[in-house]
């Protein structure tokens, strides 16, 4: 796997100072989604520069066209649409919708020549940044409860969804429903890990997951997001928990069990993700960041640096990026 690489959600990218930053920086890759591939002097800046791409695959996430087309959107069981501030998910179940992701991936997979693939928001709908690993599992607000997918779900699970008053199941259907939604999630890593390996049979594939435990949130993972870790490891080459530790507000032994269980169950290599600055805004102790590079150097993890943005015009975090590989 590329070892390690740089994260921006900028869509209005300066090519020539994305790649000369990565290459300040002592950063070999940079993660790219569709929506910021669309100018072409991108790949052939990055190429100048010797930075490879690591091409990011949003199956469910598609602000843009979610946008322009809601019908596709996922519904939570508050029977609200599966958008939280910039978050936008689509149904897993909408056919029309995964057809059309499939379309946009394919020219990118055909003439990108990407170092790695990514595949991203490969689950149902949650704001997983803002739940507590400790809070109460009924309260996850998730998806999808949409007709199309209730259907299914009584189709496939063999019993009717038995809601309550406020629109969520209840704990005694938790197992099927888990079930039910792992299925569906490990079926579209099935077919998108097909498309890109049918496209790249050699290139690395790796798969984004929530970084929650086997004992978190009443089996939070399979039953919110539909992420089977044990179920996806045969189809991609890698998994990357997304161990953003300022977002849960843990810290870095926490991160080790979540990256150790990862590996342990997948069989599979990790990447870690290392937050230079928090998500809202606030600024992180540089103190934290050197700790996190110091680890990630200590365990060999490849790591995404999230991200770009915080880290322009800070030089001592830039400069902490740099001499990541030279302690002291
Ligand atoms: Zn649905």
């Amino acid at each position: 796997m590329p070892p390690w690489i740089l994260f921006t959600y900028s869509l209005d990218l300066d090519p020539a100072r994305l790649a000369e930053d990565c290459a300040r920086w002592g950063l070999e890759h940079v993660l790219l989604a569709p929506d910021q591939l669309t100018d072409p002097r991108l790949a052939e800046a990055l190429r100048a520069r010797g930075i490879g791409l690591v091409l990011n695959l949003p199956v469910l996430y598609a602000p843009l066209e979610l946008r322009a087309h809601p019908e596709h959107l996922s519904r939570t069981w508050r029977d609200r649409p599966a958008v939280h501030s910039w978050l936008h998910m689509a149904c897993p179940g909408d056919e029309r919708f995964l057809a059309a992701r499939a379309r946009r991936f394919e020219p990118l997979l055909r003439d990108l020549a990407p170092a790695a693939v990514s595949l991203d928001f490969l689950r149902f709908y949650v704001h997983w940044e803002e739940v507590p690993l400790d809070g109460d599992p009924a309260a996850v607000e998730d998806g999808c409860y949409c007709r199309d997918c209730l259907a299914a779900f009584a189709r496939e699970a063999g019993e009717v969804a038995h809601r309550g008053p406020d629109g969520a199941l209840p704990p005694e259907q938790w197992p099927a429903w888990a079930a039910w939604k792992s299925r569906r999630i490990t079926e579209l890593c099935r077919r998108f890990a097909g498309q890109v390996r049918a496209a790249l049979p050699d290139t690395p594939l790796y798969v984004k997951t929530i970084p929650w435990g086997q004992g978190d949130l009443a089996d939070g993972l399979r039953r919110v997001a539909g992420q089977d870790l044990e179920a996806l490891a045969p189809l991609v080459d890698a998994f990357a928990p997304m161990t953003f530790t300022h977002v849960l507000g843990l810290g870095l032994e926490w991160k080790a069990r979540c990256l150790q269980e990862v590996a342990r169950r997948t069989g599979k290599p990790v990447l870690s993700y290392i937050q230079t600055a928090s998500l809202d805004g606030r600024t992180l102790p540089l103190a934290d960041l050197e700790a996190e590079l110091a680890d990630a150097r200590r365990r060999g993890h490849p790591a995404v640096v999230f991200g770009w943005e915080a880290l322009t015009g800070d030089p001592a975090r830039q400069a902490l990026v740099a001499a990541r590989h030279h302690p002291g």
